[in-house]
């Protein structure tokens, strides 16, 4: 079974686009009641309620008449609400997340789900949600399978948008083996998006770069305006949707990247780094260009469709000197500069691009670390990790990752 997320722009009529905003609203309350009954029941008791209990809770509360209005809108979201707190929680228990929060009628990001009853006319070009009906939609994109959930957006420059997960039925191919010459090694980087242990360099354009004047100039107009001002609420819209479109451009490069190397590469086998892009982003200096590259993103795509594909993804630990190292002798230059463009050994002489060279590194270290794992015939299989993370992320629709520093202060401070 292979979940896929396809996220489409709706078109809603203005009574279906006021039932949207009232699903919105019915699912924040339901949201901010479930968890400050958690909070509560925990603080007294010591004990967590349960997803089932708090349903019951639910159902409760929505046959008293003061809470009738909860019927306006679909009650299975609110199900599906209730998930999603639990898997918050769960998050936070795991150390994964902060502490699951209260949300904002002011945020700017409104949602929610339909875990049934979904339906696509690819002919009409609309889509089926339970209790708003048939919604005209841009179906720029055709998928075969069975419709598992459908989640609907309000993006923060006021634009509709459905994310439908689907089960295409199909079993993930079986990974290949891995041959050294079906291999590549893949080097991130901030100047060169990625260079291969084969050659290929793939640039980067910066999109946040170039946006940022513009971003600038509107920003420090919004700062000037009046808070609760009409004009303000305007000049919020045009930010929003300018970091839409350098968010757009961003996916844009990365699935170029992932599909160049991925999916148009002969190679079954790609080796990439480790890297601690959490961490990473903490180092003041390069967190910009990492934020803007997305990394994060980058190497969760090379994940799934690795795994869709049947190719091998090995990561190779991050601490391994890939830069420093020389492919050719094998001798290790300490006094390489993170300026240093170009990688000349003083051992055997050998000279070429520091990326390049630190690709081949890559290349070479991932065949011996595998070849480790499984001795010399191996088939090695994509981890069973992976593609759980695969699975969850793809529920989640094409979102892109948000980096945030799991903070195991907060955890204990706040203990529920
Ligand atoms: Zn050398």
């Amino acid at each position: 079974m292979t979940l896929k997320a396809y996220q489409y722009s709706l078109k809603p009529t203005k009574a279906q686009a006021d039932l949207f905003v009232l699903s919105f609203g019915h699912n924040r309350f339901v949201w901010n009641w479930a968890l400050a009954l958690k909070s509560r029941y925990y603080r007294r008791f010591g004990q967590s309620l349960s997803k089932r209990q708090l349903q019951d809770q639910l159902v409760k509360k929505k046959n008293r008449d003061r809470y009738a209005w909860l019927y306006q809108v679909n009650a299975q979201s609110y199900l599906a609400t209730l998930d999603h707190l639990d898997q918050a929680f769960s998050d936070f228990f795991n150390g994964k997340k902060k502490y699951p929060r209260f949300k904002s009628k002011s945020s700017h990001w409104h949602g929610y789900q339909n875990p049934q009853h979904t339906d696509v006319d690819f002919e009409q070009g609309c889509v089926k949600l339970p209790k708003i009906g048939w919604v005209k939609t841009t179906l720029h994109r055709p998928f075969e399978g069975k419709i598992k959930t459908s989640t609907v957006k309000l993006t923060p420059s006021g634009r509709y948008r459905v994310s439908i997960l689907v089960d295409d039925g199909l079993d993930l191919p079986v990974p290949s083996t891995i041959e050294p010459d079906l291999t590549v090694g893949v080097d991130l980087g901030i100047k060169s998006l990625a260079v291969a242990s084969d050659g290929t360099v793939i640039e980067n354009t910066q999109p946040l770069q170039a946006a940022l004047v513009t971003l600038k100039k509107e920003q420090r107009i919004l700062s000037r305006q009046k808070k609760g001002s009409k004009s303000r609420a305007k000049q919020r819209l045009i930010i929003a949707k300018c970091h839409e479109k350098v968010a757009n451009i961003r996916k844009h490069l990365l699935h170029q990247v992932s599909n160049h190397l991925v999916s148009k590469n002969q190679a079954t086998s790609i080796c990439i780094e480790d890297l601690h892009v959490k961490g990473l982003i903490r180092n003041k200096k390069l967190s910009r260009h990492i934020a803007d590259i997305a990394w994060g993103e980058l190497l969760r795509q090379f994940e799934y469709k690795c795994a869709w594909q049947g190719k091998n993804l090995i990561t190779i630990d991050r601490f391994y000197p890939s830069s420093k190292t020389c492919s050719s002798c094998g001798s290790i230059k300490h006094d390489l500069k993170l300026s240093d463009r170009w990688y000349a050994c003083d051992h055997c002489g050998v000279e070429m691009d520091r990326d390049l060279n630190a690709a081949i590194n890559i290349k070479q270290q991932g065949l011996k670390q595998a070849l480790e794992q499984v001795g010399t015939t191996c088939a090695v299989k994509c981890s069973p990790k992976s593609r759980l993370a695969q699975s969850s992320d793809l529920a989640k629709g094409t979102e892109f990752t948000q980096y945030e520093s799991a903070e195991t202060n907060a955890r204990t401070a706040h203990a529920v």
